[in-house]
């Protein structure tokens, strides 16, 4: 194991922002993730796994600790169960699951990260999310000192969620994801965006179609990482869209004059009300400015670093927007991406 000091971690993530990693380790294989973690015990640091860096807002200042960059490879088919390790780009293995015809992650192409990352939020759009194909996650459980396979039952998933990034918040280090996938299988199309796309086919499209499709939206709303692109320094979608009763829906429709609130029914009681909505009605449009922050030019909920931005300016960004939307609907809207070192 070769072990790094103070490298800066800002390359390693797709906001482009965050000060150094007091030590950097790489992973290749399961021995070397054992390696890094004791590594970490040995100097009583904190540990911090790095998948694609997607999902990640790192301070200013860095992380005193280890960071421990995931890089094992290798895919493993038999029949339909791919098993994937966790450095696998998430991405690469959606196109080749489609290249060969089997569904059940198409719609989520153009996910940027790792394929490690994926059951910690239960990633997820355009109607599926990993969930639906996990069949079971191997990791090193640091609790108990030994890998560990966790049955998708035992990984909790919900709404970006899973045990992961819950009850069990860094315990699990991720080495390798089995999915079960539907061979020939056809492609979901239940997402709004997707039916409308697809409304003046003359046949149904191909999996190869919908997974197209899919990136096609994603770039145009700046959710598909391009070179160059200043909407997609980012880490996605910054807020997680809040889940009410349906007495606060009520008082939100009122204080909107009764208008076409857009919500999603959560079980009999609550209401999923889409975070961008609020963002909207609160005054945060696409293209907001504040200093080098601001929100991108296609997509509400995408905060992103418009030039040379910290760790600050976004936090800055963040807390005008989360006041805002406190004040007017009564709504603590809660981030998505993972804060990383100090918190501010
Ligand atoms: C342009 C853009 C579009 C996006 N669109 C979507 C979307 O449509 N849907 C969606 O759900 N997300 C989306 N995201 C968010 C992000 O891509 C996903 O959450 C992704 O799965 C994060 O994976 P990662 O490898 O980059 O994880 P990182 O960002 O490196 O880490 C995120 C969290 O996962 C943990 N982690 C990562 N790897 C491991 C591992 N091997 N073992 C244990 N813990 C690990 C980290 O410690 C951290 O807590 C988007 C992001 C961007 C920038």
């Amino acid at each position: 194991m070769r072990v790094l000091e103070d490298v800066p971690l800002a390359p390693y993530t797709t906001f482009g922002i965050g000060g150094p990693a007091r030590w950097f380790v790489e992973a290749h294989r399961e021995d070397e993730v054992l390696d890094a973690v004791r590594f970490a015990c040995e100097h009583s640091a904190p540990l911090f796994v790095l998948g694609g860096g997607s999902n990640l807002l790192v301070s200013d200042e860095g992380f005193p600790g280890v960071v421990l960059r995931i890089a094992l490879s290798g895919i493993e088919q038999n029949g339909n169960i791919f098993s994937v390790a966790a450095g696998e780009p998430w991405d690469a293995f959606v196109s080749r699951a489609v290249a060969e015809n089997y569904s059940g992650i198409e719609c989520l192409a153009g996910i940027p990260g790792s394929v490690g990352g994926t059951p910690v939020q239960n990633v997820g759009a355009y109607g599926q999310e990993v969930a639906d194909t996990i069949r079971s996650v191997r990791a090193f459980d640091t609790k108990s000192d030994r890998f560990v396979t966790l049955s998708a039952d035992e990984c909790g998933f919900g709404y970006r969620e899973s045990v992961f990034n819950t009850t069990a918040r860094g315990r699990y280090i991720v080495t390798s994801v089995e999915y079960g996938l539907n061979p020939g299988g056809d492609p979901a199309i239940s997402y709004a965006d997707l039916k409308q796309y697809f409304q003046d086919a003359n046949t149904p499209p191909t999996l190869q179609q919908v997974s197209d499709a899919v990136r096609e939206i994603r770039h145009g709303k700046g959710m598909l990482i391009v070179d160059g692109d200043p909407d997609c320094k980012s880490a996605g979608s910054f807020f997680k869209n809040p889940v009410i009763s349906l007495e606060h829906f009520a008082k939100i429709v009122s204080l909107v004059g009764g208008q076409n609130v857009p919500h999603y029914p959560v079980g009999r009681e609550q209401v999923k009300v889409p975070a961008a909505w609020l963002l909207d009605q609160a005054g945060f449009h696409k293209g907001y400015v504040m200093g080098r922050a601001g929100i991108s030019s296609r997509h509400t909920l995408a905060l992103i670093n418009r030039n040379g931005a910290s760790a600050k300016d976004i936090v800055a960004l963040r807390d005008r927007i989360v006041a805002t939307v406190e004040k007017k609907f009564a709504i603590h809207l809660e981030p998505e991406p993972v804060w990383v070192g100090k918190p501010l």
